[in-house]
């Protein structure tokens, strides 16, 4: 899972940091309540279309479906089936 904390200047403020593990896209979700709140910002990133999926017991972010497919193309041709 492509998601951490990048705490800020100010003590409890800060952004979750969430990368597509298929192209590199990144959305930043800001924090000012003293901690990440990783439930809110997933539900914020499922509004703007983000995906999660869990591959080979795994779980990745994509920015979109289509990332999310693309990912999985290529996860399975590397491992041949
Ligand atoms: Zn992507
Ligand atoms: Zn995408």
């Amino acid at each position: 899972m492509s998601k951490y904390t990048d705490w800020g200047m100010i003590h409890g403020e800060g952004e979750i940091v969430c990368e597509c593990d298929n192209c590199g896209n990144e959305e930043r979700i800001e924090f000012d309540e003293g901690y990440p709140d990783y439930k809110e910002a997933q539900k914020e990133l499922r509004s703007m279309g983000w995906v999660s999926r869990k591959i080979d017991g795994e779980w990745n972010d994509f920015c979109c479906p289509d990332c999310a497919n693309e990912y999985y193309q290529k996860h399975r041709k590397q491992r041949g089936y």
